[in-house]
Order: structure tokens, then C-alpha cells, then sequence
């Protein structure tokens, strides 16, 4: 293990109170130990924002843009290490931690390069009326373990952007490689403009009900938003919460069933099934359904499971403990419920691995299709009528995203319209991009991102 990460505040990087060691999942021992805040270094962190806060909206919009693409091409300089340090932490395989690092100084270019002019609403002889974007003040960023990077700087960057200020709070359990971008903010921007800390899952509802607090940021569980919504309410912040998803996949009955399939697995086992817009539920037309769970086996059967720091790895660990028995939790009702066609047990290995599922007739009531899995286990349900397939797909209190998979986009966008989720795809699933709003239906969230 190297020396203790530090935090970011007001332009230091500072010991914690305590420290705190950071397990890979791959091997469930410890690799990293970070610095970790007390109830008044999450205190000091806020004001550090706020006495920056006049400054930065200062600072003209063009300038801040340019604070963001340094800060871009800052992260991009220390890629390797940094997809490295995230496959160490959150166990995904090196390629989408290469990705995620990439995405990261993607998304901070993308929202640099965003424009927010005053626009003139009337302007004649009775009245001349602007619309003016104003920053809010301090901004909490309250981020969750599987996208520690992507997820974070997605909220860093448009806050910052607009002459906000920020506290950047990453999941306890994957602060290392967002400690290490503080690291480098700290060379590139102004002392409180970003100021990152890290707790034991224990300063969340401080951050968020404190009266210095404009506007937070989270991105997490329906469970959590719920407590921030609650707690927000006390000084009436401005909320952005994107929250958890169950999405469906319909898939008609005249798709390509090998290229389905691939799409399929590409969304459902991204990060080991820990991504908010996966496919996380998979309904099949009778017609094909043999066919489609014979493809999916094979397919998840071949892919390798492992630390993701190997070569050729597709699906590395669950990212924490309690998630890796939150999955074997949801392989016991896979057996009971429905019939395993693939993998079907936890991995070999210390690391908290789960072999890649699939489950096919299994029942609607389980678990396993009611409940968000985040998991590499993947369910396949049975259908003879369109119509009834879009009700048991809408019947969810999420709606993050869905998709509907046809070799006819008519048909396919016809029924892609009556899906009730923030995003609907059509013959894939998963896609994302800074120049398209995100955010969730229903219990997935409120307001959008991007
Ligand atoms: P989580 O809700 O347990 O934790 C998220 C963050 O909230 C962590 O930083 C945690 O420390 C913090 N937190 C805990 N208690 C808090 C409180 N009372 N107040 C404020 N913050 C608190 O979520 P997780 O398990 O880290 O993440 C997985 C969940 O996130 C899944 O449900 C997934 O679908 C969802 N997610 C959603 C999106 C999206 O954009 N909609 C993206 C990624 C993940």
C-alpha cells in the first residue's frame, strides 16, 4: 500500500481526521488507505466553497470553460494510472476503466464547449425581457461506486461551469482514483472552487441538509434519494437525482437472434451487470425463445470473470461485499424461481466474483425481475402478446431506461414510445452522450443530467 490519499480542501490537500483502508474486490484484501473526513472537515469544506463561490462567478464563462478543458487534459496525461487505480478499486476490466478515465475528460470537453447565452425573450416597443443563467452557489456532488470518476465529473463540470462551487463526496468504498483527480484539480483551479471528501457513508445527510448548501447533486439508490429528497426539504434545495433502474429489454419475434443476443450481453454484463442503464430484465417473443435462451448461454458462458487487471477479462468482481451477497442472495431465487442455463454460482477466487448468469422461465414475482439486481445475473422471461409485454415491462416503479429490439425500427419505435422510462433504445441499449439528457422516470430520479 502507498502513503494516505489526501482531500481537497479550500486548495490543500489535507489529512483526515482518520484514515481508512480501500479493499479491491478482486482479492477482498486492502490496496489503497485514504484520508477521511470529520463532521467539521465536511463543515470546512463547505465553507471553503462558499468563500470561493463570488470569485468563480466572476471568473467569465469563457475562462471557466477553459479551467475545465486544463483540468480534461490534466486527467487525460495521467489515464493509465488512473484506469489502473479504478480497476483496483472497482473491479471492472481494464478497457472500461480505460474508457471510463477516457469518458471523463470526454464529458468535461463536452460540457466546456457548452454555451449559455442570455436570451432575449421580448424585445419591442412595450418591453425588452433577458433570461440569464445564474449560478446557485455551493453545489454538493454526492456520487456512487460503480462510475466513481465518470459519474463525479459529469456533476463537477456543469456546476463548475456555471460559477458554482462544489463538495464532491465519493462512495466510501471507491474514493482512490477520485482522490487522485482532486490531486490534480488541485494544481489547475482556484483554492475552494472544488473540494473533495471522503466519509465512512456517514456525512451524507450532513452535506445535504447543511443551510449553506444550494443544490445537490446525487446519483445513487431509490433508497438513499429518498433520504436526501427528505432531508433537502429543510432550506427547499435545488435536487438532480438520478436513481436506480430495472430496465426491460422487449425483444419481438423477428429479430436476428445472434445479433440480439450480442447487443443483449453487451448491456447486461457491462461492469459485472453495476450500471444503472443496463439491461437488467430480458423479455422474449414464445416464437424465438428457445433460441434466443441457447444463444444467451453460450454467449455468457464464454465470457472470462476475473480481476480485471487480466487479459481478456469481460466480467470482473461486484464491486463491494454487501453487493456480492446482495448476488448470491439473487442466485438462490434464480434457482428457485426460474431454471439456470448459465453460470449460476459465485466465482472462484478470494474476490467477491459471480459467474455470469442467465435464468431462463423464471416468474415475474421473483425477486430477480422485481428488484434492481446490479448484478451479472441476467433474467429471461417468456411472452405471446405485445401488449401484455410492455405492461409487465411498465410494471415497475423505475423508469431509468428500457429498450425494444425488431428488425422493423417502425415497429420497434412504435412500441419503444409506450415504454415508461427516462430512455428508450432501439436494437441496443445503454448508449449515453453529453449532448442527450439523462435522467429517470418515476422512482429512477428527478430533474436530467447533461
Ligand atoms: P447508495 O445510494 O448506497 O450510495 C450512493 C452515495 O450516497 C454514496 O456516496 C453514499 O455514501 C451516499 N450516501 C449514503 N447515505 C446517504 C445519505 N443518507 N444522504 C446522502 N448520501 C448518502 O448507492 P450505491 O450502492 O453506491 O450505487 C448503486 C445505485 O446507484 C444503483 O441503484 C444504481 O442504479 C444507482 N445509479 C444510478 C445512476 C443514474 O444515473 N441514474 C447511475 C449510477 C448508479
Amino acid at each position: 500500500m502507498g502513503a494516505t490519499l489526501k482531500m481537497l480542501i479550500d486548495g490543500a490537500l489535507v489529512d483526515g481526521d482518520s484514515t481508512m483502508e480501500v479493499i479491491n474486490p478482486a482479492t477482498a484484501k486492502p490496496f489503497a488507505s485514504v484520508a477521511c473526513a470529520s463532521v467539521a472537515q465536511a463543515d470546512a469544506a463547505i465553507a471553503a466553497a462558499k468563500k470561493a463561490q463570488p470569485g468563480w462567478a466572476a471568473v467569465p464563462f469563457e475562462e471557466r470553460a477553459e479551467y475545465l478543458r486544463k483540468l480534461a487534459a490534466a486527467i487525460d496525461a495521467r489515464a493509465d494510472e488512473l484506469a489502473r487505480t479504478l480497476v483496483q478499486e472497482q473491479g471492472k476490466p481494464l478497457p472500461e476503466a480505460q474508457a471510463e478515465i477516457a469518458y471523463a475528460g470526454i464529458f468535461l470537453r463536452a460540457f466546456a464547449d457548452m454555451k449559455l447565452p442570455v436570451e432575449t425573450l421580448q424585445d419591442d416597443d412595450d418591453l425588452k425581457v433577458e433570461l440569464h443563467y445564474r449560478p446557485l452557489g455551493v453545489v454538493v456532488g454526492i456520487a456512487p461506486w460503480n462510475f466513481p470518476v465518470l459519474i463525479a465529473f459529469n456533476k463537477v463540470a456543469p456546476a463548475l461551469l456555471l460559477g458554482n462551487t462544489m463538495v464532491l463526496k465519493p462512495a466510501p468504498t471507491t474514493p482512490v482514483a477520485t482522490l487522485m483527480v482532486g490531486e490534480i484539480a488541485k494544481e489547475i483551479l482556484p483554492p475552494g472552487v472544488l473540494n473533495i471528501v471522503v466519509d465512512r457513508n456517514d456525512l451524507g445527510s450532513h452535506l445535504t441538509s447543511h443551510p449553506d448548501v444550494a443544490k445537490v447533486s446525487f446519483t445513487g439508490s431509490t433508497v438513499t434519494g429518498k433520504k436526501v429528497a427528505e432531508v433537502a426539504a429543510s432550506t427547499l434545495k435545488r435536487l438532480t437525482l438520478e436513481l436506480g433502474g430495472n430496465d426491460a429489454g422487449v425483444v419481438l419475434d423477428d429479430v436476428d437472434v445472434k445479433k440480439t443476443a450480442q447487443g443483449v450481453v453487451d448491456s447486461a454484463f457491462a461492469n459485472a451487470g453495476q450500471v444503472c442503464i443496463a439491461l437488467k430484465r430480458l423479455y422474449v417473443a414464445d416464437r424465438i425463445y428457445d433460441e434466443m435462451c441457447d444463444e444467451l448461454a453460450k454467449l455468457v458462458s464464454d465470457l472470462q470473470y476475473g480481476d480485471g487487471l487480466e487479459q481478456g477479462v469481460r466480467v470482473g468482481p461486484l464491486q463491494n461485499e454487501m453487493q456480492f451477497k446482495k448476488a448470491k442472495a439473487y442466485l438462490e431465487h434464480a434457482a428457485a424461481d426460474g431454471k439456470i442455463i448459465a453460470g449460476g454460482e459465485a466465482g472462484d477466487g478470494e474476490g467477491y466474483f459471480i459467474k455470469p448468469t442467465v435464468v431462463r422461465d423464471i416468474k415475474d414475482d421473483s425477486p430477480l425481475v422485481q428488484e434492481e439486481q446490479f448484478a451479472p445475473i441476467l433474467p429471461v422471461l417468456r411472452y405471446s402478446d405485445v401488449e401484455e409485454v410492455i405492461e409487465r415491462a411498465n410494471d415497475t416503479n423505475l423508469g431509468l431506461g428500457g429498450s425494444v429490439w425488431s428488425s422493423s425500427i417502425d415497429r420497434a419505435y412504435e412500441y419503444a414510445q409506450r415504454i415508461d422510462s427516462g430512455t428508450v433504445w432501439i436494437n441496443h441499449h445503454t448508449h449515453f452522450a453529453p449532448h442527450i439528457p439523462f435522467g429517470g422516470a418515476k422512482e429512477s430520479g428527478v430533474g436530467v443530467e447533461f
